[in-house]
């Protein structure tokens, strides 16, 4: 066993293995705690795939094996719980199973050798909504919705009376304003035990909503670190009689919640690829990467596993700090990729991808924006030549003519999906075939859904005909 582990020889009651599914969901099971040894490593634990979104029934034999390096001591259990996310293997040939979402974001890190780069670092922000519960109903009774109306607009959750700030106006507010800064503070202090770095943690624009940003990681761990933080803030609200929501747009005519990616390229001796003499600071590989982003964006193909609910294309709107168009620039919140304009230190030259959210499976969501990234550095794309700008006003409020020659990305769900077909080259041999069309009819089948249900806006509308 892992040097590492031996401390834990004897001391744990249960141990914990959490498997991410296909959305991004963890689940688990629970071993007693001395079975903790060689072979749960060695062999790993079997499961049903199938109902985890992957596979087949006549093919869901799969085999999770926890990652020794993931191990942290479970804090929402009495008993002692050793807890580690997962790999998945195949039972058939003990081959990692490729669609795994830790195995796809694996498989893209390997592509960076291609570019010449060693290491990806990212630093992504988490978003979310804490709100006293959600109220819904769509069952097949018909028994239809709990829509509350509340200072003129249309709310699909209650507020937590005490954090009610006016529209749009949340943004770094101190107590009695922002009255969920103990729970913040309880979970960073969490995430720091568990060995989750975080940078800061604040009141977001609108009201209820708040935000929790995190030091770069590598991709992988990054990728685990949000996981893990979703995890630990489900529970701890669960613990004070809260909800937390990462749906990027849960009110109507409020900020959403985004999932910002500050991220830079190093080479094997640790030297930032992204520092260079061209625009702000930045390095001709660090403006294709740019390119490569945006370009993939365009097509929805980026989008399609980067914002990958029918809810995202109501954040990605004009007003809400939001990006709606294949654009970057210096400190512009307008745009999609955004530089961060006061770094001087060129270890520190970086870009903010800033169109991401928090439905997506991470791992899938940073893979793709990574092989697009990547892309984009092997085919030298240029963002000016494509028509990226830079544009530094505020794109919200741009003349019909200052927007021509502005593209703007797809406006739903469905459109992205129709651009994930078209365009998916550049996440060959990262994307298996199977999960690209796994996860089209996953979404197919949510968008007719989400088409088929009554919405609150409809009652609103057409009630009273
Ligand atoms: N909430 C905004 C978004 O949807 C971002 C606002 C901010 O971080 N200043 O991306
Ligand atoms: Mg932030
Ligand atoms: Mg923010
Ligand atoms: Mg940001």
């Amino acid at each position: 066993m892992q040097e590492s582990l031996m401390k834990y020889n004897g001391k744990i009651d249960f141990i914990d293995l959490k498997v991410v599914d296909i959305n991004g969901r963890l689940r688990h099971v629970m071993l007693p705690g001395d079975r903790l040894d060689d072979s749960i490593f060695a062999e790993g634990i079997g499961f049903d795939a199938s109902n985890f979104g992957y596979a087949t029934v006549e093919d869901s034999d799969m085999i999770m094996v926890p990652d020794p390096d993931t191990a942290f001591v479970d804090p929402f259990y009495e008993a002692t719980t050793l807890s580690f996310l997962c790999d998945v293997i195949k039972t058939s040939d003990g081959k990692p199973f490729m669609q795994y979402p830790r195995n796809v974001l694996k498989s893209a890190v390997g592509k960076l050798r291609t570019v010449g780069a060693a290491e990806a670092l990212f630093g992504p922000e988490l978003e979310f909504h804490i709100f006293e519960g959600v109220s819904y109903d769509v069952s097949a009774s018909g028994a239809g919705y709990r829509v509350e109306v509340s200072e003129g607009y249309w709310n699909s959750g209650t507020l937590s009376k005490e954090t009610r700030v006016d529209q749009k106006s949340g943004y770094h507010r101190c107590p009695p304003a922002d009255s969920m800064a103990e729970f913040r503070n309880e979970v960073v202090l969490t995430l720091k035990k568990l060995g989750i770095p975080v940078k800061y943690h604040h009141h977001e624009v609108s009201s209820a909503q708040h935000e929790i940003e995190f030091l770069f990681q590598k991709a992988v761990s990054s990728a685990d670190s949000i996981v893990i933080s979703k995890y630990v803030l489900q529970n701890l609200a669960y613990r004070h009689g809260l909800t937390v929501t990462f749906m990027p747009k849960p009110l109507f005519a409020e900020a959403g919640n985004g999932m910002h990616v500050h991220q830079f390229l190093r080479d094997g001796s640790g030297r930032n690829l992204f520092s260079g003499d061209e625009y702000c600071g930045l390095s001709s590989m660090a403006l294709s990467y740019t390119a490569g982003i945006l370009f993939h964006s365009l097509s929805g193909s980026l989008l399609a596993f980067g914002n990958p609910s029918t809810n995202s294309y109501r954040r990605l709107v004009p007003g809400f700090e939001a990006p709606i168009c294949a654009v970057f620039a210096r400190g512009n919140r307008s745009a999609a990729v955004r530089i961060p304009g006061y770094v001087k230190d060129p270890a520190k030259a970086r870009i903010e991808y800033r169109t991401l959210d928090a439905s997506c499976n991470a791992y899938y969501g940073i893979a793709a924006m990574l092989c697009a990234g990547i892309d984009g550095v092997k085919e030298k794309m240029n963002p000016s030549e494509m028509g990226f700008g830079p544009i530094e006003s505020n794109i919200y409020n741009l003349s019909e003519e200052e927007k021509k020659g502005i593209r703007f990305f797809p406006s739903d769900l469905k459109a992205a999906i129709n651009g994930l077909a078209e365009d998916n080259d550049y996440l060959k041999g990262t994307f298996p075939e199977d999960l690209i069309s796994r996860w089209t009819s996953l979404k197919e089948k949510e968008i007719k859904y989400v088409n088929s249900v009554p919405s609150p806006a409809e009652f609103k509308l057409y009630y009273d005909l």
